[in-house]
């Protein structure tokens, strides 16, 4: 059977957190002074419990955190991975979420180990800027060395994922664009969501995908590309054809009518939606000697309770029970 929740959405995309530490302290993200909170599985523990979702339909696998290249071994947890065959017998679209501090090393090892796809997430252009929102010195470069070396192994099209913040960052916008048509990246804008430490979000602090069309067609005309309604991304290029941009927009366009996602935190909890209030403790049911098909009636009865959408802005909104570095990007 193929995992669907119960408004009939297949569910085609796995999120797993090897991690919930994390090298860097986004100012949007961290409150600087908290550690990693959860526990981590062993490698093999997260291997058994993708490959029994994968049975159930899974084609694409997205390993994050944290930031999941701090973890030992991940480089042998994506050949592990790579192994697996979908439900249709294809290979996995296998991706990894990174801030790329580390990356420059592990490139090309990752290609090799059957990695398909990167994202990094990178919310400057400008070293200082960059450094005041991680709040570590010297990223900016290592970055950049990790992005260039990403393309080099072949990791392609690589991503950049850039979280804006009115008055913070906002006035990278144009720069962002000048960026991915020197370097040869997509880069996508993500609409700030409610899913800090912090508790900093605010409607007036998101920077929606209509202004940031706006202000970079000042620089540039842009051509919408057409997307597939289950990617959560508007794509866009530039008049010329170089440089691609990508607006994903949780909060001003929601795509929750096309969630495919489940994710795995590093403690292994099913959480099924970003804004869950509470999440599943599928790693409980392993550790007290469940067989896999005991662990797979358990992944179906969790995706049975997907919600059907989320409710930020709106007066019901409730926090959800982790922010977004201890459930995994
Ligand atoms: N450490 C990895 C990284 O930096 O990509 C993976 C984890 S990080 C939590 C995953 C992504 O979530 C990053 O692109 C980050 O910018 C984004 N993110 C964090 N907090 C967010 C928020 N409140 N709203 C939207 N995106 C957020």
């Amino acid at each position: 059977m193929l995992l669907r929740d119960k408004f009939g959405r297949r569910i085609t995309d796995l999120r797993i957190a090897i991690t919930d530490r994390c090298n860097y302290k986004c100012v949007y993200c961290r409150t600087g002074n908290q550690g990693p909170l959860y526990a981590e599985l062993e490698f093999s523990e997260y291997l058994r419990l993708a490959r029994l979702f994968v049975a159930l339909g899974i084609e694409k696998v997205r390993i994050t955190g944290g930031e999941p290249l701090l973890r030992h071994g991940v480089v042998s947890f994506v050949e592990d991975l790579a192994r697996l065959r979908t439900a249709g017998g294809g290979v996995l679209d296998l991706a990894i979420t990174t801030n790329g501090h580390l990356l420059a090393e592990l490139a090309q090892p990752l290609k090799k180990a059957g990695l398909r796809r990167i994202t990094v997430s990178m919310d400057a252009v400008e070293p200082e800027r960059f450094h005041r929102i991680t709040r570590v010195p010297h990223g900016f470069h290592a970055v950049l060395d990790g992005i260039r070396a990403a393309k080099r192994a072949g990791l392609e099209p690589v991503k950049l994922n850039c979280v804006l913040l009115r008055g913070f960052n906002d006035d990278q916008i144009t720069e962002f664009g000048r960026f991915a048509r020197e370097e040869g990246v997509i880069v996508r804008f993500i609409e700030f969501m409610p899913l800090e430490e912090d508790r900093v979000w605010s409607p007036e602090i998101v920077v929606r995908l209509e202004e940031i069309l706006e202000r970079m067609r000042d620089f540039r005309p842009l051509v919408e590309l057409p997307h597939a309604p289950s990617e959560t991304a508007r794509r866009y290029q530039f008049d010329d054809g170089v440089g691609e941009i990508g607006i994903v927009a949780p909060v001003s366009h929601p795509f929750c009518g096309h969630c495919s996602r489940v994710r795995l935190t590093s403690d292994g909890k099913i959480r099924t939606c970003l804004f869950s209030v509470f999440d599943h403790d599928l790693a409980g049911v392993m550790r007290r000697g469940a067989t896999d098909q005991q662990l797979t009636d358990y992944i179906e009865l969790a995706m049975g309770r997907k919600e059907e959408r989320h409710h930020i802005g709106e007066a019901d909104f409730a926090p959800p029970s982790r922010t977004m570095v201890h459930i995994g990007g």
